[in-house]
């Protein structure tokens, strides 16, 4: 075991109030929280050290699209002041480095199982408690369990026949190693063109002698403006950050941009172009998604954008043919918008190739590269496997839950996942998830809905101990309701008419559920708020 955590004892194991799983932006705050309760909690991590997403995911290129002072925590005044960010837009070794000073700061570590996987999970009734079994064969057990394993942790494997004939090197970005990786003089194949492969591809490029980069679907990138952050610029932020935090809160997607309000239908095309290019210049995920109101309802709406978004990258682009090859036919938006810095101009490189894997798809890898069905040989020394996740759902998928009368969470989710408020399902009591499927989270600035979804549980978890309760449970009703409601807002939007991970359809054989809750982050804290006024709604509580 590594950690100073002893879990062994008693047949079921040591018995915590509280065991966390994962210790990314979401455990740390989870067990911050739990020990200010005076809990006896723990943590099981997978990784070595604190981080989560920015512990695995190494990459060159890797950093937030929400801006730094944004994608922070804001529970400690202290560390708001005290942390320095450097950039708009922070690296992951910034990121990762915050993390670990929160790790530090707060004494976190000493509650941390590290390089220890949960596997199974197993309700018992009679004792009202979670029994544990990690990937070394030990077992504890607790009344609560937090799952923040993490919305993109579960990296989706690549699957292509011959990949262990492969004579070179090769990588996935979400499991990235921690030694540098030597590009100079390779050729290299990047295979993904979603947001860590757009970072990743504009730093290989100018150290690579050639890259190739294969394609299924192009996607549309707004420019970050990515520059370091001022000294007065920090200290303004800091000034009014509780104010600045609290309309994050309240916005739809945690960030302080103020809301559009008008539809794209009541202005002329030329104020349309002006605010798209206004957007353009300021940069950031939402350039061009922020600007009117029926952006994400109404097709026209969207796809005047989008036409402004392919002007952009045939003004970039110098040969029309890859201009056209790399741009976008999907609502933007609807799969996850990139940030970038020089993503379109890497391609008016004379060593950087575009090959559409649509038209003419990987056959599968051999010892010196990768074989398309036309026959066509990509050869190459490194390939960069830029291919996403199992999102949302993954890192659940991969543990065996098992709740009331044995209920597995693979039977109980196998039309998709059903949960009252992301939070829980019925059938798991004492089981929560921080930014589970049907929360705001991945359409969000994710440590606002972390903070959120984390106070909540803490909230919850002190209420249960002050009325002398142990048990919590979502009610099938409270859940039915909620499934159909998040299902009725997503309805009414465009996200449903793209092939994109937040429908699982990067997965074979996942179910087709659009899993995020569209209604935005304040819409969605105000359900919560409401819930928890009424005595925690819709949960049965014992
Ligand atoms: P994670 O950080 O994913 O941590 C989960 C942890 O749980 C992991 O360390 C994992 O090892 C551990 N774990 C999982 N299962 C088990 C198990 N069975 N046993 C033990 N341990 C387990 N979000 C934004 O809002 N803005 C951004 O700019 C942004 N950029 C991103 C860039 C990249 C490359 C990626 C991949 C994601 C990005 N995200 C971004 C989303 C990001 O995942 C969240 O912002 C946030 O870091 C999630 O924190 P978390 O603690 O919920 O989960």
């Amino acid at each position: 075991m590594v950690g100073s955590v002893e879990t062994t004892g008693g047949p079921g194991g040591r018995r915590f109030d509280l065991v966390i799983v994962g210790a990314g932006f979401a455990g740390l705050y989870m067990l911050y929280r739990a020990r200010q309760q005076g809990l006896d909690a723990v943590v099981i991590e997978r990784g070595s050290e604190v981080g989560g997403t920015w512990y695995w995911n190494r990459y060159p290129g890797a950093r937030c699209d929400i801006e730094s002072v944004d994608y922070c925590y804001s529970f400690s005044p202290e560390l708001v002041q005290e942390w320095d960010w450097t950039e708009r837009y922070a690296a992951q070794p910034e990121i990762l480095a915050y993390l670990q000073h929160v790790a530090d700061r707060f004494d976190l570590r000493d509650d941390i199982v590290f390089e220890r996987t949960l596997v199974r999970a197993d309700w018992g009734e009679a004792e009202r408690s979670w029994t544990l079994r990690l990937d070394d064969g030990s077992h504890l057990s607790c009344t609560h369990v937090v799952m923040a394993t993490g919305n993109l942790s579960a990296v989706k494997p690549p699957s292509f026949d011959g990949l262990d004939d492969f004579a070179g090197e090769w990588f996935h970005t979400g499991m990235w190693p921690h030694h540098a990786v030597d590009w100079t003089d390779k050729t290299v194949a990047v295979i993904g063109t979603g947001s860590s492969g757009i970072q990743v591809i504009t730093q290989v490029a100018p150290l690579a002698r050639h890259l190739t980069v294969l394609q299924r679907t192009p996607n549309y990138s707004m420019p970050a403006h990515n520059r370091p952050l001022l000294a007065g610029e920090l200290a303004e932020v800091r000034a009014t950050f509780g104010e600045r935090r609290r309309v994050c809160q309240l916005s739809d997607a945690g960030t302080p941009l103020p809301p559009p309000t008008r539809s794209a239908h009541e202005v002329t095309e030329d104020e349309r172009r002006a605010r798209y290019e206004e957007g353009w210049q300021r940069g950031g995920i939402s350039a061009l998604s922020g600007g009117y109101t029926d952006f994400f309802t109404e097709e026209q709406s969207n796809l005047w954008a989008q036409e402004f978004a392919r002007d952009k990258i045939r003004e970039i682009v110098t040969d029309p043919d890859v201009a056209d090859r790399l741009s976008p036919r999907h609502h933007i938006g609807t799969k996850r918008t990139a940030t970038d810095t020089g993503y379109f101009e890497m391609y008016n490189r004379a060593n950087v190739d575009l090959v559409d894997v649509r038209d003419d798809p990987i056959s599968h890898i051999e010892a010196s590269g990768i074989r398309l069905e036309s026959g066509r040989l990509v050869e190459v020394d490194v390939i960069v496997f830029a291919i996403g996740f199992d999102a949302m759902t993954g890192a659940l998928a991969d543990i065996d839950i098992r709740g009331t009368d044995g209920l597995t969470l693979e039977t109980a989710w196998a039309d998709g996942p059903r949960t009252y408020l992301g939070l829980q399902t019925a059938g798991f009591p004492n089981l929560f998830m921080i930014t589970g499927p049907q929360s705001p989270g991945v359409l969000s600035n994710m440590v606002i809905s972390i903070e959120q979804h984390v106070d909540f549980v803490a909230d919850c978890l002190a209420y249960l101990r002050e009325h002398d309760l142990d048990r919590i449970e979502a009610s099938e009703e409270a859940q039915d309701g909620w499934v159909v409601h998040t299902r009725e807002l997503a309805e009414g939007t465009l996200y449903l008419q793209a092939r994109s991970w937040y429908l699982g359809a990067n997965i074979p054989g996942k179910p087709r559920v659009f899993m995020p809750y569209v209604g935005g982050c304040g819409r969605y804290r105000t359900e919560c708020e409401t819930v928890v006024d009424n005595s925690y709604r819709g949960f049965v509580l014992g």
